[in-house]
């Protein structure tokens, strides 16, 4: 038996909260009966709506997925590209991306159909450590180095401090390869903050998720976190 406000957290209709408010205001019925009643706990056949509409359960699931390039991170693309979910054909639970990675992005991504995990890990306040490693065009000097470490202007606000490390040099190409921690997740932040400093970024892979990263796995391959890695990050 678990708490209403939980299994509809939980469903990713609305947050905890947000469930507490939906059912303190009679919004939702359990097995047909208004429960206003935020203790009251439930079982896997007991039917919930809100709303009038009937909540989906299912068990939750958590993967981590090596996505490669050219792969969206969406459920479902328009223009019917391989998505991340394609990499999960046995999986019969309606899952989804936790965050995003661009197209040409590869690296560790999250995959759960546990809405109240995925809300919470993409929380600006919960500050996810990320880190990128990014092959970049030229050689950046010390300096340019540490305008990444104490924050860029980009056109929607600062970046946070971040660690930023040069892991490598190629004179001959021109590039370099440096690493990137952030733990905010502005749209195509990396890109941006590289190009801000007048070294676009040519390959771009995240290497760790929070706690998690992509040991044992190769691009295309994805496994299930354990219940110790899932407990770490809730
Ligand atoms: N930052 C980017 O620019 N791209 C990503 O895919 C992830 C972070």
């Amino acid at each position: 038996m678990e708490r209403l406000q939980k299994v509809i957290a939980h469903a990713g209709v609305a947050s905890r909260r947000k469930a507490e408010e939906l059912i303190t205001q009679g919004r939702v019925t359990v097995n047909g009966k208004a429960i206003k009643e935020l203790g009251t706990k439930v079982g896997p056949n007991d039917k919930i709506e809100v709303d009038g509409v009937p909540l989906e359960r299912e068990e939750p699931v958590y993967f981590m997925l090596y996505k490669p390039r050219g792969v969206i991170s969406a459920a479902k693309d328009d223009k019917d590209r391989k998505t991340v979910v394609d990499f999960f054909p046995h999986v019969e639970e309606r899952i989804y991306p936790i965050g995003r990675l661009d197209y040409d992005t590869s690296g560790l991504i999250l995959l759960t159909n546990d809405g109240e995990f995925a809300n919470l890990l993409t929380h600006p306040k919960y500050e996810i450590d990320k880190v990128y490693v990014a092959k970049i065009k030229g050689i950046p000097p010390r300096e340019k180095i540490r305008q990444l470490q104490r924050g860029i202007m980009l056109e929607d606000g600062k970046t946070s401090p971040a660690r930023a490390k040069v892991l490598s040099i190629d004179k001959g190409k021109q590039t370099a390869i440096v690493e990137l921690s952030i733990h905010e997740g502005k749209n195509r932040q990396v890109r941006r903050m590289f190009e801000a400093i007048g070294h676009p970024v040519l390959k771009l892979k995240r290497e760790r998720y929070a706690n998690l990263d992509l040991r044992g796995l190769n691009a295309g391959e994805a496994r299930e976190l354990t219940a110790h890695e899932v407990k770490q990050l809730y």
